[in-house]
């Protein structure tokens, strides 16, 4: 079985060729461009690979109600060109076969949960922390949409005694992406995250905001895992002051081994590694080839 999956990040898009195991079996990236210089790349790319579907994670906020007349757009990012476009449908007139289509982080999710750190699981949250925040949501054993769809960086939140930083997120300061992303950090200290020593303040911060995130989602969603990836969590430090402090926050209310016994197996880095957006993108692919055919 040959599935195309696309990891569509603001900064970078990377495509690939995967099979019904997860096996990724070729890989390319470049940097994001405009629509038409970026989507022409994907185009030629996939041009003589002859897949069978194609799974899309892509950067947001996106178009995912399947009646709406911009289903598969990208709605209103500032990104040049980008804003109002119909990706999904540029690539639908290249190449006619069943697409799933999500947002970065729910594919992440869903690729966690089919063949990562939370495979054989119902439910688990994938969080990634780096250019900006992002929580993808599976429950239920589906991938959670609404209104549009989850923004859990977007969140407001609660300040850490020792912290005033205003936050950086242009439509509300201190949410946690406006607190905790990668840039946030780097124009709170003055320092990249990766410069910082593993010892610095700046962790117990960022852990703070985190764990509150993740405590108010285990009140709200009931996660049965929940993963956290991006260049921050590339910090290994941060999982054991997280994990401290979720527990901490919820003070032996939520009775649940997993919290209480086995918080390392529940707080956790993605199975995936660095491949979890891409293999996301391939179960998503996967899965409309299967639904297609039933
Ligand atoms: P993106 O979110 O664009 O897909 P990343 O997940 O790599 O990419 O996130 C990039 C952000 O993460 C940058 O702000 C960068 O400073 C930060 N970052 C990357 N690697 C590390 C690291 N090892 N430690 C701390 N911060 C990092
Ligand atoms: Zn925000």
């Amino acid at each position: 079985m040959r599935i195309g999956a696309i990891e569509a990040g603001g900064t970078k898009f990377v495509c690939g060729i995967g099979n019904e195991r997860g096996e990724i079996e070729d890989v390319i990236s470049f940097p994001t461009d405009r629509p038409e210089v970026t989507l022409g790349k994907v185009i030629s790319y996939f041009k003589d690979k002859q897949v069978e579907a194609i799974g899309i994670g892509s950067f947001g906020p996106i178009d995912l109600t399947p009646e709406s007349p911009t289903y598969g757009y990208v709605t209103t990012t500032p990104k040049p060109g980008w804003g109002n476009y119909d990706f999904l449908g540029t690539l639908r007139r290249e190449f006619p076969v069943p697409y799933g289509w999500d947002t970065d982080v729910n594919a992440a999710a869903f690729g966690e949960a089919t063949w990562g750190a939370a495979k054989g699981l119902d439910s688990c949250l994938y969080y990634t922390v780096g250019t900006g925040v992002g929580i993808g949501v599976y429950s239920e054993g589906r991938l959670v949409h609404g209104l549009v769809h989850p923004e859990g960086g977007h969140v407001l939140t609660r300040r850490h005694p020792d912290d005033d930083f205003a936050g950086i997120c242009p439509y509300h300061g201190d949410c946690l992406e406006g607190m905790a992303a990668g840039p946030a950090i780097e124009a709170r200290w003055k320092m990249k995250g990766h410069e910082l020593p593993p010892h610095h303040p700046a962790w117990e911060i960022e852990a703070f905001y985190i764990a509150q995130s993740i405590t108010g989602a285990i009140l709200l969603n009931s996660p049965k895992r929940v993963i956290l990836g991006g260049g921050v969590m590339q910090q290994s430090q941060l999982f054991p002051l997280i994990r401290n402090s979720v527990k901490t926050n919820l003070n032996g209310y939520v009775s649940a081994g997993e919290i209480l016994d086995h918080m390392d197996e529940y707080i956790v880095p993605p199975g995936l590694g660095q491949q979890a957006g891409l293999c996301g993108a391939l179960a998503l692919g996967l899965s409309a080839l299967k639904d297609q055919a039933l």
